[in-house]
């Protein structure tokens, strides 16, 4: 156990300290290994930390005020939507009728539960323009990939074996071609234009009959709303290639247009970003694929339907893309989903996007003068600078992230995407207030005039925070994070 108090870290366990007490053994004589199988007995002692139960309440308290979240301070982590995550969705997800709910309980005991699938379901499908929905899939890229099994089933059900090609924008998010890769298609890429959407001209040359589909983000994670979507998808459907949309980011269009209306046919949205359920570090989320009218025997099994009698009811008899799921999706997240729509109803819904779309241009407008803004005009919920106007400095995009951590920031979304040298994506959201992004934006022109007066101190930042510049690759691949290891 270890304790980092300026910058020094040194041991807080003493032998003989104990924080545990322990019922008498029951057994007769002192040694356990009596009633344990060999097999199964330590041969020596575990190196545990010798500490007080005191000892043990204040590291982990000091630990957790070194977190940052959402809770903390202003977190503008591009493509991630972290807004704030309201309280009483958190209340609703805990109450102890749907909590304390077996996964495995019979439909006739569950009727509530799958009353609000049913119903978060119906919401999605009225804000994306989609028929039907599936809450099954648990992440964005899990939604994504499921989407693409859809696709594959609906060539595969015509006979159509040839489509195993996936049309994917050069500016799309990392999880895309993954996804179809591991759903066994081949990645085929588009390009972009200068103005940053996808280049039509390019496109039309891929597309011959061997093209499964095409995967695309609108507004697309420059930000930018493309605009030749009804070419794009003339051009696709007349190939005979499905259209995708990647709609993990809903927040700018929410209210305003839909995916289904500009002529999609499968998409998938993430309940943990649009719709306000916490996310990070991998945390559980949701991603909901709808699909357009005709497709719908394709979403995965078990589909949650509503009787004539009123009666909900879990339909697995259909010619599905197959399961995706042990169970109904993170239940928890969907209660705090259908929790966020009911709390902003109608109207307030389609007030998300606009402020969304607001508050990123005021960020953006405001700083384009000392970071070089690669992409004019308009953007959406989000925008990205390619690095600091002023190359001559050496200051890097990593450099002034890692500054903004000394100021209290979460650092922006850096070095993605990659179609610019020194990518700084920033999305704000729609939930910060104009104080909030004042001084930000404050923050942002003082560390662009660091770089230029004083740039040793933005290339060696951060200063105050635990730990320095780590080697991100080895902390991520070697974690070292138990007691054990710090000792080896
Ligand atoms: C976040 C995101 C995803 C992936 O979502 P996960 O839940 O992290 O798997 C996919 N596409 C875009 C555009 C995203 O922003």
């Amino acid at each position: 156990m270890i304790r980092n108090y300026d910058k020094l870290i040194f041991e807080l366990s003493k032998e003989g300290r104990v924080g545990y007490s322990l019922p008498k053994s029951e057994f007769d004589g002192c040694c356990m290994c009596s009633e344990l199988p060999a097999n199964l007995c330590r041969e020596s002692l575990p190196i545990l930390p010798e500490v007080t139960e005191f000892d043990v309440v204040r590291h982990y308290t000091n630990l957790s005020n070194k977190n940052f979240g959402v809770d903390t301070g202003f977190y503008p982590l591009g493509s991630c939507t972290m807004k704030y995550n309201p309280r009483i969705n958190e209340e609703m997800a805990a109450h102890p009728a749907f909590a304390g709910l077996h996964p495995d309980a019979p439909t006739c005991s569950a009727q509530g539960a799958l009353e609000i699938y049913y119903n978060l379901a119906q919401a999605l499908s009225e804000i994306s323009g989609l028929a039907s929905f599936t809450l099954n899939p648990y992440a964005g890229a899990h939604g994504e990939l499921t989407g693409l099994m859809i696709m594959r089933k609906y060539h595969i059900l015509r006979g159509d074996l040839k489509r195993t090609k996936v049309i994917v924008p050069d500016s799309a998010h990392g999880t895309n071609p993954a996804s179809a890769a591991v759903c066994g298609l081949q990645i085929v890429e588009v390009k972009s234009t200068p103005k940053g959407t996808v280049d039509v001209e390019d496109l039309k040359p891929l597309l011959d009959d061997t093209v499964a589909g095409i995967m695309m983000t609108n507004p697309n994670t420059l930000g930018i709303f493309e605009t030749e979507i009804p070419e794009i998808s003339r051009l696709v459907h007349e190939c005979g290639g499905l259209l995708y949309y990647d709609g993990a980011n809903l927040n700018a269009v929410l209210g305003k247009c839909r995916p289904g209306d500009m002529g999609f046919d499968i998409m998938h949205i993430n309940l943990h970003k649009t719709f306000s359920t916490p996310h990070g570090g991998g945390g559980p989320g949701d991603g909901p694929v709808g699909v357009r009218a005709g497709l719908e025997h394709l979403l995965p099994n078990p589909q949650v339907k509503k009787g004539a009698d009123g009666i909900f009811y879990l339909d697995a008899d259909n010619a599905s893309a197959g399961y995706v799921s042990n169970f109904l999706g993170n239940f928890a997240v969907i209660m705090r989903a259908y929790t966020y729509i009911l709390t902003l109803g109608r109207e307030n819904v389609k007030m998300v996007g606009p402020l969304a779309v607001l508050n990123a241009n005021y960020v953006k407008e405001s700083l384009k003068e000392e970071y070089y803004l690669p992409i004019e005009g308009v953007c959406k919920h989000e925008f990205v600078f390619d690095g600091l106007v002023d190359k001559s400095t050496g200051v890097t995009t990593l450099d002034i992230a890692k500054r903004l951590l000394d100021y209290g920031y979460h650092a922006p979304t850096i070095y993605f995407p990659l179609l610019f040298h020194q990518s700084i994506m920033i999305e704000p959201t729609e939930t910060e207030s104009k104080e909030t992004l004042d001084e930000f934006i404050g923050v942002m022109k003082k560390v662009a005039c660091e770089a230029i007066e004083n740039p040793d101190v933005v290339k060696s930042a951060p200063h105050s925070t635990p730990v320095r510049r780590l080697d991100e690759t080895t902390a991520a691949r070697f974690p070292k994070t138990t007691y054990r290891q710090m000792k080896g």
